[in-house]
């Protein structure tokens, strides 16, 4: 079947943080013949183009003029192993939360701590998701990526998607970039739990659980998240609006002789990453409100649709944040969604 191109469609079912925007055109695709068959439509030649997932991870800040496409690609399947890990490949519309607790149904585990991360598989891969001491990258085979610009479906293997902190390949290739269509996950044979993360620990403590299973760890995480980050079914918001600053030691040193209580973590090669709800929580913005956008009162790291903000009113906030961190600490703020 023909895939339908609308016009004028609303996106604001489609973010989480339930911003009005309009898309000059809009498709959902279950395939990549589909995907293929929108992005070559003549009534969107030249226009620019925006791949969307569950909109979790994204800011609109006015009308897009384009085409938005959303992946709705379905797909579940064991594939194998590769001597450590058992592969399973999933269909990047496919939920994430869903897709970790099918998993450790199927008695699969290895995902449990990134759990209750909102959004689509596909999307996963884009900022490498992380949580709770694991990200995507220590669990993942490859995707399989479309190439708008060629037309050609390739394969590329974990170490060939250049994953760093919240970031990928894909996400330096922005918008024109290719459209990831399928990952395969890799779920440890040996499984182990990943539970030094002191949120977890302390859970896990409070529940009495000693030597914790996968799914004692998955109803941790899900147990933390619930009471730390608001339901975006009940407060627009794209959970982290800000990446943790990686700084230098020595400027992490200068800090914490001037802020003794500054939150930081040594990540190695004489690098660390400081917590930047500490910084804006420091700056007295913890809990701000301007006209309808709000700084999460429980954690100063998320913005907040407080009911019928606009893009606009988000961002000015976000604007102000950094600019508080940047004039009393020097350091700059780096917006985790993309902005549209
Ligand atoms: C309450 C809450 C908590 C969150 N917690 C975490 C967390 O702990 N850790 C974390 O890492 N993130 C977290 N996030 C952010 C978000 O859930 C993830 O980044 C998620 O992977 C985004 O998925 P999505 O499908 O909603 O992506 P979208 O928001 O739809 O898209 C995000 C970006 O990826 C691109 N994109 C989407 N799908 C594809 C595709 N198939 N191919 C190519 N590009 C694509 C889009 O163009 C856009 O640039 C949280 C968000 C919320 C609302």
């Amino acid at each position: 079947m023909a895939a339908t191109i609308e016009s004028g469609v609303s996106l604001r079912p489609f973010n989480t943080f339930g911003v009005e925007a309009r898309a000059a055109f809009f498709a959902s695709v279950r395939d990549v013949d589909r995907l293929r068959e929108v992005l070559a439509a003549p009534q969107v030649a030249g226009l620019p183009r925006l791949i969307l997932g569950g909109g979790s991870n994204i800011l609109f800040t006015g009308d897009f003029d384009g085409l938005v496409v959303r992946i709705d690609i379905p797909g579940y399947a064991r594939t194998g192993d590769d001597g450590a890990n058992w592969l399973v490949r999933v269909g990047a519309g496919e939920s994430w939360h869903g897709t970790v607790a099918r998993l450790l149904d199927d008695e699969l585990p290895g995902l449990e701590n990134l759990a209750l991360i909102p959004g689509s598989v596909g999307a996963a891969p884009i900022q490498n998701i992380g949580a709770y001491g694991l990200e995507l990258a220590e669990r993942l085979q490859g995707v399989e990526v479309f190439d708008p610009a060629s037309g050609a479906l390739d394969s590329l293997d974990v170490a060939a998607c250049g994953f760093g902190y919240r970031d990928s390949l894909f996400k330096r290739e922005g918008a024109g970039g290719r459209v990831v269509v399928g990952v395969t996950l890799a779920l440890p044979k040996q499984w182990n739990a990943v539970a030094g993360y002191a949120d977890v620990e302390n859970e896990l403590k409070a529940r009495g659980v000693v030597r914790p299973t996968a799914r004692d760890l998955f109803d941790a995480v899900v147990a933390i998240r619930r009471r730390k980050l608001p339901d975006p079914a009940q407060v627009g918001n794209a959970g982290s609006f800000f990446k943790n600053p990686v700084v230098p030691r020595a400027q992490r040193e200068e800090l914490i002789d001037r802020y003794p209580s500054l939150v930081s973590y040594d990540i190695g090669g004489g690098r660390c990453k400081l917590a930047a709800g500490w910084l804006i929580e420091a700056c007295g913005l913890k809990g701000a409100v301007r006209g309808r956008a709000g700084v999460y009162p429980r954690q100063a790291l998320v913005l907040v649709n407080l009911g019928g903000a606009s893009g606009g009113e988000i961002l000015a906030l976000a604007r102000e944040v950094q600019d508080a961190v940047r004039v009393r600490f020097g350091i700059e703020l780096e917006p985790e969604p993309v902005v549209v």
